[in-house]
């Protein structure tokens, strides 16, 4: 009997055909992103706070393990890849486990050694909220309306909470599931913005730039002479701090005029992109005395979301 091969199985026969899609594996993308950010502590300007998000990680970590979300849907799947849509654009699918993982994480927070003073009153308020209140506050975050300080406060762990929500619904997905969607700047699963970029080691995958998604940890494949913001190809250049190694860089771009990291293992083989994101901020510091916008936040990191979409750029 003949075989019809799929997709998937044809870009694995074919050793030239880079990977388009990296799933996330959870509790490993947890666990690694916790070690990264404890090592890259050590010496910090913000220490203290790369040792408490590192709480946060390893808490998702383990939250990763025992979540359990809805399966893949194969209608939602084809429809998305019939209309080049991303598959489950996140303020609008959230799974109601979330509810329970945040809960997890408040109760990992409670014995953590590194909890600033100043979030606890956060976490209290997280947890005698309404399921929807919380539910409210998890799409604003998703979205970026973030109004006030408190909800400012309450953004990382709540997006904490989604991440390992998301992150374990991608899992369950198949490279092939996962619509070619336009624009390729935003996450073909879950239509957020990437964190960073990062540029892999080891496999099929050894020198290909992926963008990382901020919120389900997907990573889909953009060339580097492409702007991870806009897709122009005319002026993608780098900067770094005077004397900082190259393993963190920020990608500028001449025609939208922003800038967004690019973490590369081929000089750090642990480098990650969020946590490797979260600890340059020295970098940030330097851009912000340039004309270049940051294209997008770090989730992790409480921040007013800035309009880093100069459209008028792009005209
Ligand atoms: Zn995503
Ligand atoms: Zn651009």
């Amino acid at each position: 009997m003949q075989r019809i091969l799929q997709p998937g199985d044809i870009e694995s026969l074919d050793r030239t055909n880079p990977q388009r899609i990296r799933l996330p594996l959870p509790v490993q993308l947890f666990a690694e992103r916790a070690a990264r950010l404890e090592q890259k502590a050590d010496g910090n300007p913000i220490a203290d706070y790369l040792r408490f998000v590192a709480q946060i990680v390893r808490a998702q970590q383990k939250a990763a393990a025992s979540v359990q979300t809805a399966a893949p849907d194969a209608d939602l799947i084809a429809q998305a890849q019939e209309h080049s849509m991303p598959l489950l654009p996140a303020a609008s699918h959230i799974d109601p486990v979330w509810q329970d993982v945040l809960m997890q994480l408040l109760d990992a927070l409670d014995h953590a050694e590194h909890v600033p003073e100043a979030v606890q009153p956060t976490l209290q308020s997280l947890r005698t909220m309404s399921a929807e209140e919380r539910d409210t506050l998890a799409r604003r975050v998703l979205v970026g309306l973030l109004t006030d300080s408190a909800d400012l406060a309450a953004a990382p762990v709540v997006m904490a909470a989604l991440q390992v929500t998301f992150a374990d619904r991608a899992s369950r997905l198949q490279e092939s599931d996962v619509p070619y969607t336009d624009p390729a700047s935003i996450c073909p699963v879950c239509a957020t913005a990437p964190v960073a970029s990062v540029i892999r080691i080891g496999g099929r995958d050894a020198g290909l730039r992926y963008l990382h998604c901020g919120t389900c940890a997907t990573e889909w494949h953009m060339v580097r002479v492409k702007c991870s913001h806009c897709e122009s190809t005319k002026g993608v250049r780098y900067q770094k701090v005077d004397g900082g190694d190259e393993t963190v860089l920020a990608e500028t771009c001449d025609v939208c005029h922003t800038y967004r990291k690019i973490t590369n293992q081929e000089k750090d083989p642990f480098a990650e992109p969020l946590a490797d994101d979260l600890a340059t901020l020295m970098l940030d510091l330097l851009m912000s005395e340039t004309d270049f916008a940051r294209a997008s936040i770090n989730p992790l990191l409480p921040m007013a979301e800035t309009d880093a979409t100069p459209d008028d750029h792009n005209a």
